[in-house]
Formats: C-alpha cells, sequence, structure tokens
C-alpha cells in the first residue's frame, strides 16, 4: 500500500509543469526555480500529513504553547506576503534536536530541538532559521537541482532515531518519499548561510536578541555527537558560522532596539 502511495506520488513528480525561470534570493544571491511553487506546496502538504499521522506528536501543553508562542511572534513580524500566509507547524514529541521546514509554510520542530535551543531567544534563532527557508524558496531551489540524495535519506534516519521500530519505520519512508520529491533534500551550505542571515532580521523584528544565536549554535554543535540536525548535514563549518553572526550584529541588533522601543517584547514562558 504504502509502495503504491510512493509510486503515485513519484509518478506526480515527473508529469510536474517545469517552468524555467531565474530569480533571486532576498540576500541577491541568483537563484534557479524549475518547479512550480504550487505543485511543491501540495506534495509538501500531502508529505507534512503523513509526517503527523506516523510521527508522535506533542501533547503537554506548556511545550506546545511555548513553541508555538514564538513562533507567532516571527511570524507576526514578517513582512507580506510572507505575513499573510497560512504557516503550520507541528510539534513533535521526538528527541532528535532538529526542526525542519517545507514548501508553503509547513514548518516541523522536533521536541529535542529545545536541549539546543534554552531559552526563548535561542527558539526564535530556530524558527526565524526555518521560516527563512520557506521564505527564501530553498526547498524549490534545491528541488530545480533534482538529484535523490543519500546522505538526504541518512539524515532523515538519525532525524527519528530510536523509538517505536514500526512507526520510526514508516516515518521513515515518508520522510524517505519527501526526499524523493525534493521537498526534504538536505539545503546547502549558502542556503544554510542565508537561512540563518535572514533568520536572525525575522527574530529581532519580532523582539527577540540576535545574540542569542551564537550560543544557539554552540549549543547545536555539541549535541551534534549526539543526534545530528538538519542545521549540521551540510552546515557550514561552526567558526564561520558564528563569524557570520556576529557580523549581522550591526544590522539585527537595530532591528532588536527597534522592537524593543515600539513595545515588541515577548514573554514566552518556557515549560519546566
Ligand atoms: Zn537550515
Amino acid at each position: 500500500m504504502l509502495m503504491i502511495r510512493l509510486r503515485n506520488l513519484i509518478a506526480l513528480v515527473a508529469g510536474l509543469v517545469v517552468l524555467t525561470a531565474c530569480a533571486t534570493s532576498p540576500t541577491g544571491r541568483s537563484q534557479v526555480i524549475l518547479k512550480s511553487d504550487d505543485e511543491l506546496e501540495a506534495l509538501a502538504a500531502k508529505q507534512f500529513a503523513e509526517m503527523k499521522a506516523s510521527m508522535p506528536l506533542m501533547t503537554d501543553q506548556a511545550t506546545i504553547d511555548y513553541i508555538a508562542c514564538v513562533a507567532n511572534h516571527i511570524v507576526l513580524a514578517l513582512d507580506e506576503p510572507h505575513s499573510q500566509m497560512e504557516w503550520e507547524m507541528a510539534i513533535f514529541d521526538v528527541d532528535a534536536v532538529n526542526a525542519f521546514a517545507m514548501p508553503g509554510g509547513k514548518i516541523g520542530v522536533m521536541k529535542g530541538i529545545l536541549k539546543a535551543a534554552r531559552n526563548q531567544h535561542q527558539l526564535a534563532a530556530v524558527i526565524g532559521h526555518e521560516i527563512a527557508h520557506v521564505t527564501a524558496r530553498h526547498s524549490n531551489e534545491r528541488a530545480s537541482r533534482g538529484s535523490f540524495s543519500e546522505v538526504g535519506v541518512q539524515v532523515a534516519a538519525v532525524l527519528l532515531g530510536g523509538g517505536n521500530q514500526g512507526a520510526t519505520y514508516t516515518a521513515y519512508e515518508a520522510l524517505k518519499a519527501g526526499e524523493a520529491l525534493g521537498i526534504m533534500l538536505p539545503f546547502s551550505r549558502a542556503q544554510e548561510s542565508e537561512a540563518d542571515v535572514i533568520g536572525l532580521k525575522y527574530m529581532a523584528k519580532a523582539g527577540f536578541d540576535p545574540r542569542q544565536s551564537v550560543p544557539l549554535w554552540q549549543n547545536m554543535n555539541a549535541e551534534a555527537g549526539k543526534a545530528p540536525a538538519e542545521f549540521l548535514s551540510t552546515h557550514p563549518s561552526s567558526e564561520r558560522r558564528i563569524d557570520q553572526l556576529v557580523g549581522q550584529f550591526s544590522v539585527t541588533l537595530p532591528l532588536y532596539n527597534d522592537a524593543q522601543t515600539a513595545g515588541d517584547v515577548p514573554n514566552c514562558i518556557a515549560p519546566e
């Protein structure tokens, strides 16, 4: 049953109308965008639904409220058209230190991310980064490059870690299908750097302290040995990443200060 479904999905992708287009990313990088956003978004929605059905969802209300609070602050601070998008977030009760983004505004956060994101500002750095992957159309750019990635499959498998064997397998298959479709391929280094830069602006505009992105990535690296994260699959070296973040403070600290002055002072309460 599952295999038939996968084949159907892949056939659907093969049938996509291919649009040739050159685009420019929000930081001015030239992008090759070959896929239809509408088609990719429809596939991502299907994929996301499958993940929600096959992976355990968080039930602890305090944790849900905390993560949703941070995400809402960031989405409210986005510019149009992204502020008008229907963002959807799923919080998975999975220990992996990870998060992901899919076309159309689907964001997945694993509970384990809270091991690295130790306060609301650090969590905002993660969510801002994921939202930036969406707004910069990174999945489309990645899918346009095409090839199926074995590395990606490994990352997906590690992402899930332990747990119930049957459920894990189903989720693994779901992720594998997503990668075959180009929806969940690991992002390139250039895309990761760009998501860092854009995400930092998003968090700062929402009133989160961009300086907290530095300890976040340090924590993420410390956790990497235990469970590789999306961020680390193709990450810029941690020193370069941190240098780049610090280099953005001259731009992002004024945004943060403006938000504070305007009264945008988020107070998302972390669960005990
Ligand atoms: Zn990323």
